[in-house]
Order: C-alpha cells, then sequence, then structure tokens
C-alpha cells in the first residue's frame, strides 16, 4: 500500500510538473487535477486516524472524481468532451457505494470489494476511450496501462468476495499480484499520457515548421521535405511528375486598392481552389508572397496542361465575397514535367518558374508549358 501511494504521488507529480507548461495542451491539466484528486483521495482512504465520513466514504468520491477528470481529459484529447454532470454521476455513484456498506450495511469487506468493481469498471472505461482514437501506435501505452489497472483492481475485488475477512487473504498469490499490477498499472499510464501530450507537441512543431499559416499549404520547407519524397516515391513508380507554378496577376493592385486582409482573404481562396484538384499524394505549397507550387504526381505534360487550363478558368470564373467587397482575379501558371526537366524538384521549379514568367509576358492569365 506504501509504494502504491509513493507511486500514485511520484506520477502525479510528473504529471502536474509537464502541465506547468503555459501552453499545455488543456487534456493534459485535466490529467494532472484527476491524479491529483485520486491521490488526495486514496491519503484519505487510508488515514485510520480520520473520520468515518472522510475516511470510508468521502475518500472513494474524490478518488471517482479524480478517475473522472481523467476520463474527461482523455475525452478532450480526442476531441470530445465530458459534462461535470457525468462527472458528478461518476463521483456520486462511488459515494453511494461507500455510504451504503459503511453506514447502511456496514461491511469493510463488501464496500472494498464494491468500491474495486467500481474503479476497475471506470479505468476500463478511459481504455475504451482512448481504443475509439484508433491509433495504437501513440496511446498503446496509456491503453494498456488502464487495461492493467482495471484488470488489477478487479482481481483484487473478485479476491475479496471469495475469500473471508481482507486482512486473512493478505498473503494469498492475488492479493501480491494485484499489490505488483496495480502500481504497475499507474507507471504505464502516467508514461502513456506523458507519450500521448510528446506526440502532440511534436504534430503542433510539424505544423508550425511545414505549414503556411494563412492558407494551410506547404511552407518552403515543408515542400523541400515533402517534395523530396513525393519525387523519389514518382521516380521509383516510373511515373511522371509535374509541376505548375501559379501567380496571382496583379495582386499588389488588390492590396493598393482593398486593402491587405481583402489580399489574404484571395490567397486562402486561391489555395482552397488549388485544393480541390488535389489528389492524396499531390502537394500544395506557398512558395512566396502570392506565388504558389503545385506538385502532381503521375501525372504527364499533357494531363498537368489541362488541370492548370481548368484551375485558371475557374479561378477567373470565381468571385471573392469578403468584406461586402466582391473581388476577381485571375492567376498566371507555368507548367513543367519530370519528362522534359528530370525529376529535381529543383530544376523543375525553375522552369516551372521561367515558364510562369512567360505567360506573364504574353498578357497574364494564362497558361504556359516549359
Ligand atoms: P504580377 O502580375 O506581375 O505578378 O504583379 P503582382 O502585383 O502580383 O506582383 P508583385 O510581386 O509586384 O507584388 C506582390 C505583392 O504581394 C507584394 C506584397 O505586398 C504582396 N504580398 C506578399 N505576401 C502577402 C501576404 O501574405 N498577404 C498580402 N495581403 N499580400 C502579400
Ligand atoms: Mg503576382
Ligand atoms: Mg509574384
Amino acid at each position: 500500500m506504501l509504494v502504491q501511494i509513493c507511486v500514485t504521488l511520484l506520477t502525479t507529480a510528473l504529471l502536474v510538473a509537464s502541465a506547468c507548461y503555459t501552453d499545455s495542451p488543456p487534456e493534459q491539466r485535466w490529467w494532472a487535477a484527476g491524479n491529483v484528486a485520486a491521490s488526495v483521495g486514496m491519503v484519505m482512504c487510508n488515514l485510520d486516524g480520520l473520520p468515518p465520513l472522510a475516511n470510508a466514504v468521502l475518500g472513494y468520491a474524490v478518488i471517482a472524481f479524480g478517475l473522472g477528470l481523467v476520463l474527461r481529459g482523455l475525452r478532450v484529447y480526442c476531441a470530445n468532451t465530458l459534462s461535470w454532470t457525468s462527472i458528478a454521476i461518476i463521483t456520486g455513484i462511488a459515494l453511494v457505494i461507500a455510504a451504503y456498506y459503511t453506514y447502511v450495511a456496514p461491511s469493510l469487506r463488501a464496500r472494498l470489494c464494491f468500491s474495486g468493481f467500481y474503479f476497475a469498471l471506470l479505468n476500463w472505461i478511459c481504455a475504451l476511450a482512448i481504443a475509439q482514437r484508433r491509433s495504437w501506435r501513440v496511446s498503446g501505452i496509456a491503453l494498456a496501462g488502464f487495461v492493467l489497472l482495471g484488470g488489477g483492481l478487479f482481481l483484487r475485488g473478485v479476491h475479496m468476495a471469495t475469500h473471508g475477512d481482507p486482512a486473512d487473504g493478505a498473503s494469498s498469490l492475488v492479493i501480491a499480484l494485484s499489490a505488483l499490477v496495480v502500481p504497475l498499472g499507474q507507471i504505464i499510464i502516467a508514461f502513456g499520457l506523458i507519450l500521448m501530450v510528446m506526440w502532440r507537441y511534436a504534430e503542433r512543431l510539424r505544423r508550425l515548421s511545414t505549414l503556411d499559416a494563412l492558407t494551410g499549404a506547404l511552407n518552403r520547407a515543408g515542400l523541400e521535405m515533402q517534395g523530396k519524397r513525393t519525387g523519389l516515391r514518382a521516380q521509383r513508380g516510373g511515373r511522371s511528375l509535374a509541376v505548375i507554378m501559379i501567380d496571382v496577376d496583379y495582386f499588389k493592385v488588390i492590396n493598393d486598392t482593398y486593402g491587405h486582409p481583402v489580399g489574404d482573404e484571395v490567397l486562402r481562396h486561391l489555395a482552397r481552389l488549388v485544393r480541390l484538384e488535389l489528389r492524396p499524394h499531390d502537394l500544395l505549397a506557398r512558395f512566396g508572397g502570392e506565388e504558389f507550387v503545385l506538385v502532381l504526381d503521375g501525372v504527364d505534360r499533357e494531363a498537368a496542361l489541362k488541370v492548370a487550363e481548368r484551375l485558371r478558368a475557374r479561378i477567373e470564373y470565381e468571385i471573392v465575397e469578403f468584406d461586402n467587397l466582391s473581388v476577381r482575379y485571375t492567376a498566371s501558371m507555368g507548367v513543367v514535367c519530370s519528362d522534359q526537366h528530370d525529376y529535381d524538384l529543383i530544376r523543375l521549379i525553375s522552369a516551372g518558374d521561367a515558364a510562369m514568367y512567360e505567360a506573364k509576358r504574353a498578357g497574364r492569365n494564362r497558361v504556359i508549358a516549359g
């Protein structure tokens, strides 16, 4: 029991310390708060000096409340939530079980047994909440921890239900096993939750470093990283790789006439339109201010010209509505293909750029093949 309390306090300290970072995700704070509550509850249940109301009733309710908060954190992690009413019900059930076997039908054995079953069930509900996300690589460890902890508590409950006084069973194998499994489960859960948070931070960093905040397209770094992969994949598969360079015509005039926010909206609009043409392995990157690159896997020169022409016509046709203003714009495009320029993305982009400038010189709002 001492080991279990120490492990609970240490894992709680670990979760609290990692949640103290100012930008920590909300779920991490729920997990830390839930663990603090569960620890306080465990200490209350184990301090014999406390009055029975705190020791034998409220302690269980506080543990259940902590588990409710942890469950809320897991649901938040899965882009969901758990209402305070549900948390109150979770807490209330533990309170009723403990109060019933303390005041109505006093029995330490029944109290430990049924609250054990109940806490096992809550841990399994936590495991189920994680399982629904189906990202085993990220949350498999926490999932295993909740299943294991639930299993340990369940075994302990079963043992108490089938054997006499809990004090007599202290030496039994089941009690020894659950004394090992329960702290182990807690450690695994703490590691698993922190791992889940690390993945979230890694994902946040990846987005920040490779995506353009305005349009959601890849930025230069993202294009460099993913472009290489796309080029290699196409080359290995013997498919051609097409690059379309897109530049908004007279964008400076749009900015100067309607203001920068409208210019920004035009860029977002263009990115949205281009995305409609994308298939899973294609890439869209914002190459500069109002210049975009489209990398198409398995598309030859003729097909790329068709895509570009369709896109150009769509852009010319569409109207951007923003702040009671209606703005139209056009774009010039340069199209190149690996059949002429090999798979080197840098060469493809500079050839596409040259073709795009040719389109500008030829009068804009047109597509030119490099
Ligand atoms: P051209 O037809 O020859 O392409 O002319 P242009 O006006 O489109 O090209 P130019 O290079 O002269 O102007 C590009 C402008 O894009 C200048 C810059 O202020 C603006 N710009 C760059 N990034 C952003 C942005 O993120 N938002 C907005 N609103 N404007 C931007
Ligand atoms: Mg331009
Ligand atoms: Mg430009």
